[in-house]
């Protein structure tokens, strides 16, 4: 037996195969039908429809045999698909392609075979349509079309076959993708919502369902407008017509972020996609728009922008306290932050304070809710702080009083609070919170109709607010504490400063008062004692002479506390020039040579030699300097001790004036008391006369000129005392040097010669003047070192011209040219001022005064002869 043989087209053919889907499947009437038909046409003892697998035939339908399926090998139709025709066998036992086939040679015994190869799809033959029988047979040739039409039905059925399967695979795939689709919907994250063109509501998923609240029932059938907040629901179908009549869409085919309205009253962001949707066969358009719920988003921003609002009140809270405070706007601004990060309507804030024992709030800060005339006087007086509240057991006593927080989101519930007045607007929540630092309450806030609940988690997160306003409220106390003490410090600094105003003005009025009658004690002294007509008897001399020296030293130590009450009054004048150290120390070692002599004391001076300098200082000031430590040197020294004086420039550009003595000294422990007013260092309890008041001025004045003062002492050896000065620009002699220009007058008749007054206290001035009129030949000068004695002058020897200092030593210059004006005697003589206030000003205040002019130091010159020519060339008028 030969193997069967194989097609050509093999591969294709068993993908056909495949492709009809017949291998395997149950039993088809139709198929059953035909082969029953064709049995009974052809009366042959088998008929099949076999279908020729790759290794197998599997009959479709057959009748008259068993078996459903044989090996390929053994198939005879596995030979018929090889053919374009028809195969037909009238006897297998001669046909050497079949005599050894089994089903030839076994059961069923095949001896006749007709079959017709099938070509359902595309000419590939899957199988075939044969009759069999166990007997030779020959076809008829009208047998033999009958069989080949009964193929072409098998195939048509077969195609059909084809079809149905497809069909129902199509089917089966649409199915799948509707479910598919369904559950999309159903299971989709977003709402899904599809409405006809007229905006009636057709399809709703559960997501948009769940989003809006509604059952599908409840939206299906309704216009879309029912889900949508009033102002966009008037004009949606106003919307939607002139949409469809092709204005420009806002939502459809764009999306973006709108307002849903759902069941229950509330709006709901949504982001919102609105498609058109043509559908095949239906001329109206639908639109299917897409929900998805932005609360949650909304949610997070918003609580990042609470966030970013609660940072930025802490920041403010902490880097801008001080203005704040001090602009009063601490409590309003925190207030004003709650209401802001809890989104509430009301917020009051306050601080604790004891009130008879008891914790009592002072409102400092609450949001206006009043109603009516007397409400709002009400709150007025709470948010001024001016009302105290002590009641422990109200919604806000719970707080301050009690320490707890109370929290309720029905505030119409809550039994234990008191009622509110009539016309009070409605709150519905609240929350008090204790405003607590180390374990004590110090302050509370509240707030009420809080757009949220109020719950734990918002506490939680309020507490570093809380926990700023504890800051807040102690950094207040401390800011508000110090600025009382500050104020009281002021009211006592005032106070004080007016005490000793009032000291020094007691001060300098007594020593005026007694000052007058000091002159009168010690000019009848004097008189007194140098009266030579009637000397006193010797007795009387020496008690007239104590009377003298007492009285002498009286006014010095009256003008020593006057000069201190005018500098604490800052009303001393300094006249500062520049000043030879050396004319000074001689004038004051003069002044004190009588007392050293008393003593046996030697005052020991630099040789003549030793360098001249100059300081910038106020001459009689400085002599004032010297004389009081001079004569210190003196009264604590031991009889026939040493004073030796010097003077040495030092680093910063001063002149160091030191006074040695061989006396006392002072005890280490003491020195720092020394230059205190009244403080005598033990001194009170010895014989040496004093008050405590030279060392005392004497540091004051040489501080007001700019210097310093200090001491070294030894106990029982000798003390040093100093002061260091400025020294002068330059400082070196002023030249002297008469100008060019002068010209010695004609006459030279010294009697006829004009007076010229000079009333300067400084020598070396009055030196260099003295100068200066030896090459003037045209006056005679006359000086006076004080403005006293040159008014006495200016009336007895009737000068043609004064020439007036004006920081003189008691009265100035200013009181000299008054009373010089002021009397018969001496108003006409002109006065120039000379001084060294050489600024504009002075200038001015000076011809406004009265002087015929002003003359500024250091001199010129030029301006001088100038003036005197000027004065001199008219004679005074008589
Ligand atoms: P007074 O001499 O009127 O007491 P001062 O103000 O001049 O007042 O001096 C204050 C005190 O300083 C003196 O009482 C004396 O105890 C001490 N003192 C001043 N100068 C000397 C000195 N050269 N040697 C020792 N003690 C002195």
């Amino acid at each position: 037996m030969q193997s069967s043989p194989v097609p050509a087209d093999e591969a294709a053919r068993l993908r056909a195969l495949r492709a009809i889907g017949l291998l395997d499947t149950p039993a088809d009437p139709a198929f059953d039908n035909l082969v029953e038909l064709i049995r009974s046409v052809f009366d042959a003892s088998i008929v099949a429809i076999s279908l020729v697998d790759a290794e197998r035939q599997w009959l479709k339908a057959a009748v008259g045999i068993d078996v459903r399926e044989t090996p390929r090998c053994d198939a005879f139709c596995a030979h018929a698909i090889c053919q374009d025709g028809p195969l037909l066998v009238c006897d297998a036992t001669t046909d050497p392609r079949f005599a050894g086939n089994p089903l030839v040679c076994g059961a069923p015994g095949i001896r006749f075979y007709a079959g017709v190869p099938l070509r359902p799809v595309d000419g590939l033959a899957v199988g075939a349509l044969f009759i069999a029988d166990t007997a030779p047979r020959v076809l008829t040739a009208a047998e033999h079309d009958r069989l080949i039409r009964f193929a072409r039905q098998a195939e048509a059925l077969i195609r059909h076959h084809q079809a149905a399967l497809e069909a129902r695979r199509e089917h089966d795939a649409l199915e799948r993708a509707i479910a598919r689709k369904q559950a999309v919907l159903n299971r989709a994250a977003v709402g899904i919502i599809r409405i006809t063109s007229r905006g009636i509501i057709e399809q709703v998923n559960p997501f948009a369902q769940q989003i809006l609240g509604y059952t599908a029932d409840e939206l299906l059938g309704r216009n879309v407008r029912v889900i949508m907040p009033s102002r966009w629901a008037e004009h949606h179908d106003e919307y939607l017509a002139s949409y469809l009549k092709g204005r420009p869409p806002s939502v459809i085919g764009i999306g973006r972020e709108v307002q849903a309205l759902h069941k229950s009253g509330r709006t709901i962001p949504v982001h919102l996609a609105v498609s058109e949707v043509t559908i095949p066969g239906q001329e109206e358009v639908e639109f299917i728009g897409i929900l998805s719920d932005l609360s949650e988003l909304y949610r997070a921003r918003e609580r990042e922008q609470a966030q970013h609002r609660l940072l930025h009140v802490l920041h403010r809270g902490m880097t801008d306290f001080a203005t704040l405070m001090s602009s009063d706007q601490l409590w309003s601004f925190l207030k004003d932050a709650l209401c802001d990060l809890t989104g509430s309507d009301y917020a009051l804030i306050g601080e604790v304070v004891p009130v008879e024992g008891r914790p009592g709030l002072k409102i400092h800060a609450i949001t206006d809710l009043s109603w009516n005339e007397d409400s709002r006087r009400l709150m007025e007086r709470l948010s001024s702080g001016d009302m105290m509240l002590t009641n422990p057991d109200s919604m806000l006593g719970r707080v301050f009083a009690g320490g707890e927080v109370v929290m309720t989101n029905d505030l119409g519930a809550e039994t234990r609070r008191t009622g509110f007045p009539h016309g009070h607007p409605p709150l519905h929540n609240y929350l008090g919170v204790p405003i607590v630092d180390q374990g004590q309450v110090i302050g509370m806030y509240a707030i009420s109709n809080s757009r949220n609940k109020v719950d734990e988690e918002l506490l939680a997160w309020l507490e570093p607010f809380t926990a700023t306003c504890a800051l807040l409220i102690n950094l207040y106390r401390r800011i508000n504490e110090q600025a009382r003490f500050t104020r009281e410090l002021e009211i006592a600094h005032a106070k004080q400063a007016q005490a000793s105003r009032a000291k020094t003005e007691f001060l300098s009025s007594m020593s005026h008062e007694l000052r007058t009658p000091m002159n009168s004690i010690i000019g009848f002294s004097q008189l007194l004692l140098n009266n030579r007509r009637q000397p006193l008897p010797e007795r009387q001399a020496g008690q007239v002479e104590q009377i003298l020296k007492s009285g002498q030293h009286l006014l010095t130590l009256i003008n020593d506390i006057l000069d201190l009450a005018r500098i604490e009054a800052g009303r001393l004048v300094f006249s500062i020039e520049p000043v030879e150290i050396a004319a000074v120390i001689e004038e004051s070692v003069a002044s004190v040579s009588t007392l050293a002599e008393a003593r046996g004391i030697d005052i020991r001076l630099p040789p003549a030699s030793a360098a001249r300098h100059r300081v910038l200082a106020d001459y009689t000031r400085t002599k004032q300097v010297l004389i009081n430590f001079l004569s210190n040197a003196i009264k604590y020294n031991r009889d026939g001790g040493r004073v030796e004086l010097g003077w040495a420039p030092v680093e910063d550009g001063g002149l160091r004036v030191e006074v040695r003595d061989t006396g006392i000294g002072i005890p280490a422990d003491r020195i720092g008391e020394l230059f205190q007013p009244f403080n005598r260092i033990g001194a009170e309890h010895s014989v040496i006369e004093g008050a405590g008041v030279g060392l005392a001025l004497t540091k004051q004045l040489v501080e007001q000129m700019s210097g310093q003062v200090g001491v070294s002492s030894v106990h029982g050896e000798g003390s040093c005392f100093w002061f260091e000065l400025p020294l002068a620009a330059g400082d070196e002699a002023v030249p002297m040097v008469a100008p060019a220009t002068a010209q010695p007058l004609a006459d030279d008749d010294e009697a006829l010669r004009p007076r010229v007054l000079y009333v300067e206290d400084n020598p070396a001035n009055q030196r260099l003047m003295t100068d200066i009129f030896e090459d003037f030949a045209r006056a005679q000068l006359s000086c006076a070192h004080e403005a006293a004695l040159g008014i006495e002058l200016a009336r007895a020897e009737q000068p043609a011209l004064v020439l007036m200092d004006i920081n003189l030593p008691g009265m100035d210059g200013y009181a000299a040219l008054a009373a010089l004006k002021a009397d018969a005697a001496t108003r006409h003589i002109p006065v120039v001022a000379l001084s060294a206030n050489a600024l504009p000003a002075d200038v001015e205040r000076g011809l406004a005064a009265g002087f015929a002019d002003y003359l500024t130091k250091p001199l010129d010159f030029a301006r001088l002869y100038a003036v005197l020519e000027h004065h001199l060339g008219n004679p005074p008028d008589a």
